[in-house]
């Protein structure tokens, strides 16, 4: 425990979350004069941007997360917390961790029945968003989103599943079933997770079954909108939807799902039988942007002042995907990782210069460019003027990735299991691990009408 002049004369500072933009604030932080409890219900940062990898069996959940603890372990002023935040009281200036134990009698932590009362001095959310099935929660089921490593793994099983469940039909029934993969929403996620799946179909299976032609597989990318990647630059949207379609996925866009059941996808009318249906159509910030009682957006992020606090708040800051901030253009700042890195940084400085009695600055959104990878060798880069696509976009990914991921160690076992799929077309990952009383591989059950 910390001498009690310590408690009493730094700053407590919370961060909840420790994505993005909670572990860089926090690593920001590591040497100022305050103390730091980071607080996430998981006890692992994940790097989101390469779930997919972990979805199609590329890599394991291991080579693109770290502990938390590991990752703080050499800030002397920073505690981690694992635990679920369920709710703040602004005035006390207090935020509420679900425990189900009792808390520590030693430490400046209230314990009411079921909740710890973290005192803050200075308040980091950064918790993130979460997937939206537009007003229908009950398609979750049906068709998982990508967010966390439990979501990548239970992804990877539904699409090994799928190939098992067709060799056992064939050999069983002697008449091939369909093979068909759905995937819903054309963002980034949407085509990473289509050009991987035809990758893993197209390439990396095909020696591996004795009855099923895993080539015959059909991916079908469903997008509500006009045209692939909408986010990206038209001329980039077009390269990726015509990459897309030289891999074999079929992109339909102007497609709006209407329903999603067991095994069945529907647009209007027609009704397109699924083996397995992904959803990366739609997010929405995490439900702590309504608990600060503060205007939202239309997704539910927190509309944050200049200096990314809430109003009336100083010393609550905003920051990641839970923000909803605007770039002195007017344009948003976007969802991703860079802008959450960016913002934690600057939440952590503005505290800084608070504690030296220095006035507050302004965000601003330093935009180096975005890319999406599209499968084996192919990508899509927009760095402003300049737009690259295919193969020299797919190296950039790789760098800009690999430059990112958090711990060295990461980076060179993600390195040599990528050179290694790469060469050999053997995903090593390929494992189905779950219970499997969790499966939900569908025989389509519908013709497509
Ligand atoms: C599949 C996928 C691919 C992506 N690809 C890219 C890409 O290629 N490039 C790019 O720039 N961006 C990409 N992104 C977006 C990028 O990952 C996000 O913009 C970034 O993670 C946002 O960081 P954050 O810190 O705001 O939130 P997150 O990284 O989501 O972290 C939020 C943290 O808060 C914790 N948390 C949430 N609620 C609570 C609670 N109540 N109590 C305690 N802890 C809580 C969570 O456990 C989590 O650790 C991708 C995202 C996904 C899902």
């Amino acid at each position: 425990m910390l001498p009690m002049t310590q408690h009493v004369t730094k700053p407590k500072v919370v961060v909840i979350g420790a994505g993005f933009a909670g572990l860089n604030a926090a690593k920001a932080l590591a040497h100022a004069p305050v103390d730091i409890t980071v607080v996430d219900r998981k006890n692992h940062h994940t790097f989101q941007p390469l779930l997919y990898q972990v979805a199609l069996a590329v890599l394991s959940p291991a080579e693109i997360a770290s502990p938390v603890r590991t990752v703080l372990r050499h800030a002397a002023n920073t505690e981690v917390l694992l635990g679920e935040v369920k709710g703040f009281d602004l005035q006390k200036r207090l935020v509420l961790v679900d425990d189900p134990y009792t808390g520590p009698p030693d430490r400046a932590v209230s314990a009411r029945a079921g909740v710890l009362s973290l005192p803050y001095d200075y308040l980091i959310v950064a918790a993130g968003a979460t997937h939206a099935y537009f007003g229908h929660p009950e398609w979750e089921q049906f068709a998982p989103g990508l967010k966390t490593l439990e979501d990548a793994t239970e992804i990877r099983r539904r699409i090994l599943m799928a190939f098992e469940t067709a060799e056992r039909e064939l050999i069983a029934k002697r008449t091939p079933p369909p093979l068909n993969f759905v995937v819903v929403g054309a963002g980034p996620t949407g085509v990473e997770l289509a050009g991987a799946i035809s990758d893993i179909a197209g390439r990396h299976l095909t020696k591996e079954f004795r009855s099923i032609d895993p080539r015959q597989s059909r991916i079908i990318l469903l997008e509500g909108g006009p045209r692939v990647l909408p986010t990206y630059p038209a001329d980039l949207s077009a390269s990726a939807e015509r990459q897309l379609k030289e891999m074999g996925v079929e992109v339909r866009t102007n497609a709006m799902v209407t329903n999603i059941e067991q095994g069945v996808v529907s647009v209007g009318k027609e009704k397109i039988p699924a083996s397995v249906i992904l959803w990366g159509a739609g997010v929405s910030a995490s439900p702590l942007g309504r608990m600060l009682g503060v205007p939202l957006d239309k997704a539910g992020r927190v509309i944050v002042q200049p200096d990314l606090t809430v109003p009336a708040h100083p010393e609550v800051f905003v920051t990641g995907d839970l923000a909803s901030a605007t770039r002195h253009n007017g344009q948003p700042v976007p969802g991703v990782a860079p802008a959450a890195i960016q913002m934690g940084k600057f939440a952590a400085r503005q505290i800084n210069r608070a504690v030296e009695g220095k006035p507050r600055e302004k965000f601003e959104y330093l935009d180096k460019g975005s890319l999406a990878t599209i499968g084996r060798s192919r990508a899509v880069a927009d760095f402003g003027k300049l737009h690259i696509s295919g193969y020299f976009a797919w190296l950039a990914w790789l760098f800009i990735h690999l430059l990112f991921l958090v711990g060295f160690r990461n980076r060179l076992f993600v390195l040599s299991e990528w050179a290694w799929a790469y060469l050999t077309y053997n995903h090593s990952a390929r494992l189905i691990t779950d219970p499997a009383e969790k499966d939900h591989v569908e025989t389509p059950k519908a013709k497509a009408g």
